[in-house]
């Protein structure tokens, strides 16, 4: 048995307390990150282009705003690659919501923006 098993039985410990204290995953800043939309740079245009080439189908139109579904975006980065001045990397990476609508985001699209 291993020793943090024999530990957490003695002590009636299941799981850490999260966040844990002390340092930080070195992978949670080096993995991809879902995408964050620059304010005043998402237009028809860039919104268009998004939804293409997102393999996920986390990016969708609903009338006067882009969609992004947070649960089904895997942070592949092609938004980002396809219209890199209107889309960067959020670098968040802790997402977790009580309710699934809470992962949805509408960004308001400018009809001046390219
Ligand atoms: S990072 Fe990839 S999966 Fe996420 S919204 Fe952009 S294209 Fe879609």
């Amino acid at each position: 048995m291993a020793f943090w098993t024999l530990r957490g039985l003695l002590r009636g410990v299941v799981t850490t307390r999260y966040p844990a204290a002390g340092p930080r995953d070195q992978w949670a800043t080096a993995l991809p990150t879902p995408p964050r939309f620059v304010e005043g740079h998402v237009g028809p245009d860039v919104a268009s282009r998004v939804v293409a080439v997102c393999p996920s189908r986390a990016l969708w139109l609903d009338g006067d705003a882009l969609v992004l579904d947070l649960g089904a975006c895997t942070a592949c980065g092609a938004c980002r690659r396809a219209a890199p001045h209107a889309v960067r990397e959020s670098g968040v990476s802790e997402l977790a919501a009580l309710r699934r609508a809470d992962l949805v985001k509408r960004i308001p699209l400018r009809a001046s923006a390219r």
